[in-house]
Formats: C-alpha cells, sequence, structure tokens
C-alpha cells in the first residue's frame, strides 16, 4: 500500500467495535494511535507530544490505554500519546532535524521538510475525521505554568461547546482567545470541529496533582459529549478570562530577555503584580550589570521560565489579567 493509500485508507468509521491499534505513516514520520470504538456518536481526538518535551498528556494517555476499558462506550475515542516522536526522543519542543515547531505548522504539507509532513498527516488522516478535539500541552522543560485549559474563540454554536468542553476541565482556569495561526486548534477551528487545549505545569516533570485534573478533565467530558452514560457532578467554577487580543496567550512573545545570560525570577507562579514591577533579572556572562525585567502589565503570572541560561528574546513570563 501506498503511503498515501494507508493515510486516508484509515477510516474510524469501518472499524467494528472494539478496542484498535494503528500506525498512522506518510515517509519517515509517524506515530501511534489507539481507537476506542463504539456505537455511533462522536469522534472525540486525544493527543500529547505535540511538543517533545511536554510529558503529561503522554503520561495520561498511557495510562487510559492501558487501563480504559469502557463497557457501553457511544462513539469513537482516538488517543495519540506522542504525536512528535522526532522531538520527543530529542527530548525538545521542536523537531530536531528542521527545528520547526509542529504547533506553527497547520495545515503542512505533503512535500515539505519532516514537520510540516506531520501536520499534514495529522490533519489529514486524522482530525479531517474528528468531531471534538483535544490538544494536551505543558510547560515542558524550560517552562512552569500555572496550568489552564483554552480554546480559540469561535462563532456561535462552536464557541459555547468549547466553552462547555473547557468547563469539564475544572481543576483548571480557562483563557479563550482569539484565532492564531499554524497550530493544531488552527486547523479544527477552519473545519468548524469544536477544539480545546489543555496546559499543565511543565517544568521538566509531570506532577501527580496535574495527571489528577486531567483524568477528573476527561471522565467528565466523555460524560459532556455523551460517550459514556452518567451525570458529571457539579462542576467548580472557573476563573475565566476571554481575551480580544490574540498576543495575549501567545507565551513565547512576552518580556523577552534584553540579551543572552543567567536569569533570576524573583516571583511565584500564581502571584499578582502590578505593572511595572520588577519582577526578575538577566545578568550577563561577561561583566556588567543585570537587566531588571519588569512586569509589562498588571496581571497574574501564569507563566515563568524555569531554564536559567536565556538567549536574548527567550520569553520570561507571561502575565494574565485574570
Ligand atoms: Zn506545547
Amino acid at each position: 500500500m501506498s503511503n498515501v493509500a494507508s493515510k486516508i485508507g484509515y477510516s474510524f468509521k469501518s472499524l467494528g467495535p472494539g478496542f484498535h491499534h494503528h500506525r498512522f505513516t506518510s515517509g519517515d514520520v509517524g506515530f501511534d494511535a489507539w481507537i476506542w470504538r463504539g456505537q455511533p456518536g462522536p469522534v472525540l481526538v486525544l493527543n500529547g507530544g505535540t511538543h517533545g518535551d511536554e510529558y503529561e498528556g503522554p503520561t495520561l494517555l498511557r495510562q487510559w490505554i492501558d487501563n480504559w476499558r469502557p463497557g457501553d462506550l457511544r462513539g469513537t475515542v482516538v488517543m495519540i500519546p506522542v504525536l512528535n516522536e522526532g522531538a520527543f526522543f530529542a527530548g525538545a519542543r521542536c523537531h530536531p532535524f528542521d527545528s520547526a515547531n509542529l504547533a506553527r505548522a497547520f495545515p503542512g504539507s505533503a512535500t515539505g521538510t519532516e514537520t510540516a509532513r506531520l501536520a499534514h498527516l495529522f490533519e489529514s488522516a486524522v482530525l479531517a475525521q474528528a468531531t471534538h478535539y483535544v490538544d494536551l500541552h505543558s510547560g515542558g522543560n524550560a517552562y512552569e505554568l500555572h496550568p489552564w485549559v483554552g480554546y480559540m474563540i469561535a462563532a456561535g454554536k462552536i464557541d459555547r461547546e468549547q466553552r462547555a468542553m473547557s468547563a469539564c476541565f475544572d481543576r483548571f482556569w480557562c483563557w479563550a482567545a482569539p484565532f492564531l495561526p499554524g497550530r493544531t486548534l488552527s486547523a479544527t477551528h477552519k473545519r468548524r470541529i469544536p477544539s480545546i487545549y489543555v496546559e499543565c505545569r511543565g517544568a521538566g516533570g509531570v506532577r501527580p496533582e496535574d495527571l489528577s485534573a486531567l483524568d477528573h478533565g476527561l471522565h467528565n467530558l466523555l460524560r459532556h459529549l455523551g460517550c459514556v452514560a452518567g451525570e458529571i457532578g457539579p462542576l467548580a467554577k472557573q476563573r475565566f478570562r476571554s481575551s480580544r487580543d490574540a498576543g495575549e496567550a501567545h507565551l513565547q512573545i512576552h518580556h523577552p530577555a534584553p540579551h543572552d545570560g543567567l536569569f533570576a525570577c524573583n516571583i511565584n507562579l500564581g502571584e499578582s503584580v502590578r505593572a511595572d514591577q520588577p519582577i526578575g533579572l538577566v545578568w550577563p556572562l561577561s561583566e556588567g550589570d543585570p537587566s531588571v525585567i519588569r512586569a509589562e502589565r498588571a496581571g497574574t503570572v501564569v507563566a515563568c521560565r524555569r531554564q536559567r541560561s536565556v538567549r536574548r528574546g527567550d520569553a520570561l513570563f507571561t502575565l494574565a489579567p485574570l
């Protein structure tokens, strides 16, 4: 079978009820998927490892693949623990061959570099079949986050559904922001597929409370979608921020390091700061005074760099006006 045929030939709807495994490939890129197929209903796609150094999503999905055997499933649940294997085995955010960020590569291209081809494969072979989508991220090795769930603001019914999906993850705060190009969610936004992403803490590891919060949210989501029977328990009220500024939730652009050096963080994650408050320092490795990093706005610290070596332009903090 040709690569193209194998890519478009695997239809979830053609599978019988039960538990299936499939490896999607196109040339030298590919990923493994586990498919839980029940009665006709929604097709929920879940993936971790869009970035290679984020481990909470992959860990939780592997646990579900080992342990979750729903007796009476309605719909189809597709789990892809590690989408970006090249980045994963490099222990890095981006793919080592082309240094490209998969979360900026959509819709990708069948003839581009590794990352572009992976984006194209994932969108055309998997996302194109989804009715609902969740992308599991985290702060990775270099950042620690005040965990949240988020989505790209859409029109009418889709926006309400995304808000309801987010509310299922009630141990996270919620951040809605306008469309940005290149993401997995950009692809599903254009296809009008209700979609959310989750950002766990990161800082190089996997915290049990993050896994537990994710697990709780996924169980709620499956009930919300009607994939499994049962009522969702009372959901905790979520702190919610809806932004009109697409840049607000774009973590890589805030508080850039003014030069290479050694970074010191002087505030705590989750702390409230006022505009212009000194929140960190960057010392040059050569002689000279440190640069003081000041808060670009008032808000809550929701992302902080944990890797202390910084290059000019590396983002150091993100503040959300919660
Ligand atoms: Zn990520």
